[in-house]
């Protein structure tokens, strides 16, 4: 589960502050897809980096799974994101060097234990993850072998390593023509459905909005529901 409770974000821009996100609340429940849509400079991606813990709120509390990360210090703040959250941003984010499986494999060496019996089970998890994401064949791939859609999955098995219980995508299908945007779509409402996942998934693409358990719009920082037509 996830929560943001009256979340406010200003960011400095001169003399001035500009209000990135403004009086937000917005709760996520396991095994459900909440669609974040509004023009750009809306705060979309602002809201996704304190729901994800890396941008600390003005004010407003978020509980991650009943804990109040808002009351973490850096380094807890960055255990839980670790344990707990799994993030999938625009861009494919993947190191050219690495092969798709290596790309998850990293993700266990973030952890604490690095025993063989984990690298192991590490090797293991990457693997299924891949088959799971379509990808069971492309394992040894690097990123420049892969296409943009190919790479998308990569991102978001590699999200799911660490087995979080919240799962934040950001416009993912952004760089994806109109076919290969719905397969991933459909892959993020399978794979919360089978991996439990509460999970906030940011789209300008309106086509997608009816599959998602709900939707809210985001207009200058601030949260309306969305009225699908
Ligand atoms: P969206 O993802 O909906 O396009 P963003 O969250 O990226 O919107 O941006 C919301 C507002 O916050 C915009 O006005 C943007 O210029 C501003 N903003 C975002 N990130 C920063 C930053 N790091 N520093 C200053 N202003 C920022
Ligand atoms: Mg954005």
């Amino acid at each position: 589960m996830i929560r943001l409770d009256n979340i406010t974000l200003t960011f400095e821009d001169g003399d001035t502050r500009v209000t990135a996100v403004d009086h937000v609340s917005l709760t996520a429940h396991p095994g459900t897809v909440t669609g974040i849509t509004g023009p750009s400079g809306s705060g979309k991606s602002s809201l996704l980096a304190v729901a994800a813990t890396l941008i600390a709120a003005d004010s407003g509390r978020l509980l991650i799974d009943d804990i109040d990360a808002t009351r973490l210090d850096a380094a807890a703040a960055s255990d839980l994101r670790r344990d707990a959250v799994g993030i999938v941003f625009q861009q494919s984010n993947l190191i050219p060097s690495l092969t798709a499986l290596e790309q998850l494999q990293v993700m266990n060496e973030l952890g604490a234990r690095r025993s063989r019996k984990a690298l192991a089970r590490a090797t293991q998890r990457a693997g299924e993850l891949l088959d799971s994401v379509g990808l069971g064949d492309q394992v040894h791939k690097r990123p420049h072998q892969l296409s943009g859609g190919q790479r998308q999955r990569v991102n978001i098995a590699r999200a799911l390593m660490n087995d979080p219980s919240v799962l934040l995508v950001d416009e993912p299908t952004s760089a994806l023509d109109q076919e290969r945007g719905a397969s991933i779509i459909e892959l993020i409402l399978r794979l919360t459905d089978d991996l439990n996942t509460s999970t906030l998934l940011v789209t300008h693409d309106l086509v997608h909005l009816p599959r998602m358990h709900a939707v809210v719009q985001m207009v200058d920082g601030r949260l309306s529901e969305r009225v699908l037509a």
